[in-house]
């Protein structure tokens, strides 16, 4: 089933999660577990996240260092396969523009098709990623809205060739949104109209970056809605699970973090833990009370956290 037809038929609230392949050279057997413990929890759906090539030095035995360009995390599609039809899950896989040609992205929504995958999550990606020239012949999708189109034109029917008698691919098309604002953007007014094109080119649903302060996320989901922006805008959640977190959170999603949260952690580091688990609850029960579409949790490495903040509201 489709993400906006889970959203438009839910009596109670709904609780989503995202997942990440394993590194390179690992067996399936960690996430399989993951999806395992959470299961029981009914998920309406499970995110798996995608990642494009990363171009690294190696040193060989013999002190010659070799140039190596891989995923450091395959898998994404064949994840969604498992969770799709050995768990009976809906999947949303995400499909990157950068690190990969749209011709490779056709591709991928054709075996995710085959796969009985009904949602994709639009994203750019991060340009370190992006180290692939570009054979002439091939083309490239260079923002998240460039994508969308791409997939919601194979709602249409339009391939990137002329192709004689081909089905639709119909993907329900979700995108990222930033409460604190994209990185990169000057400002969010303008990031909002960033994702505004997105949504104007097809996506059906937004889910946030993680933030730590409701606030933030419910005076964003106001500001789209001035802007025309009309579509579920799904809040995305993290559980703060150490100190080091304090500096690494910001650092890598470009967040803040609220100065109660991060007083009480510097106060106890060692029940830093028990603090975010706290915190995330109080912030799930806001956002539950509030009537959001879902809460989407980035499960990382933490999905038994998340299990008991789930479990108590059921
Ligand atoms: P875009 O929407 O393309 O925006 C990127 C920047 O360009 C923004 O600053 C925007 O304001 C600006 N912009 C957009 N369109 C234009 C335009 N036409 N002209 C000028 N500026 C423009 N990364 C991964 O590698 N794998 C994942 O699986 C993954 N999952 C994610 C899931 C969620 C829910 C979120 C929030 C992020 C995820 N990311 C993932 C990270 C994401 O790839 C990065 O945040 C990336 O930097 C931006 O992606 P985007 O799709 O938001 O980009």
């Amino acid at each position: 089933m489709r993400v906006i037809e889970h959203i438009a038929k839910a009596t109670g609230p709904l609780f989503s999660y995202e997942i990440v392949p394993p590194p390179r050279g690992r067996s399936i057997k960690d996430i399989i577990e993951v999806v395992e413990t959470l299961a029981p929890l009914n998920p309406p759906w499970i995110d798996v996240t995608s990642h494009s090539s990363t171009t690294y030095f190696q040193e060989k035995v013999d002190g010659s260092i070799q140039k190596r360009t891989l995923k450091k995390r395959p898998g994404t599609l064949g994840i969604c396969g498992i969770i799709q039809n050995r768990f009976k899950i809906d999947t949303v896989a995400h499909i990157l523009c950068l690190g990969f040609t749209r011709e490779e992205t056709e591709d991928a929504l054709i075996e995710l098709s085959f796969l009985g995958i009904e949602n994709v999550l639009a994203l750019r990606g991060d340009t370190p990623n992006f180290q692939k020239q570009v054979r002439p012949e091939r083309t490239i999708n260079n923002y998240a809205s460039d994508l969308v189109g791409q997939i919601k034109g194979l709602s249409e029917g339009k391939f990137l060739d002329e192709l004689d008698r081909a089905d639709s691919l119909n993907f329900c098309i979700g995108v990222a949104g930033y409460p604190e604002k994209h990185f990169e953007a000057s400002c969010l007014k303008s990031d909002i109209q960033s994702l505004k094109r997105k949504v104007d080119a097809g996506a059906d649903y937004i889910v946030t970056q993680m933030f730590f302060d409701n606030n933030k996320y419910f005076k964003f989901v106001e500001q789209c809605r001035e802007a025309g922006i009309n579509v579920p805008i799904i809040p995305g959640i993290k559980v703060l699970r150490s100190a080091n977190q304090l500096k690494n959170i910001p650092r890598n999603f470009y967040i803040d973090l609220p100065e109660e949260l991060v007083d009480d952690v510097e106060n106890n580091p060692e029940h830093a833990a028990e603090i975010g688990k706290r915190w995330c609850r109080k912030q799930v029960e806001e956002l539950v009370n509030h009537g959001v579409p879902s809460v989407h949790f980035y499960v990382l490495n933490d999905v038994h956290s998340i299990v008991d903040i789930v479990r108590s509201f059921k």
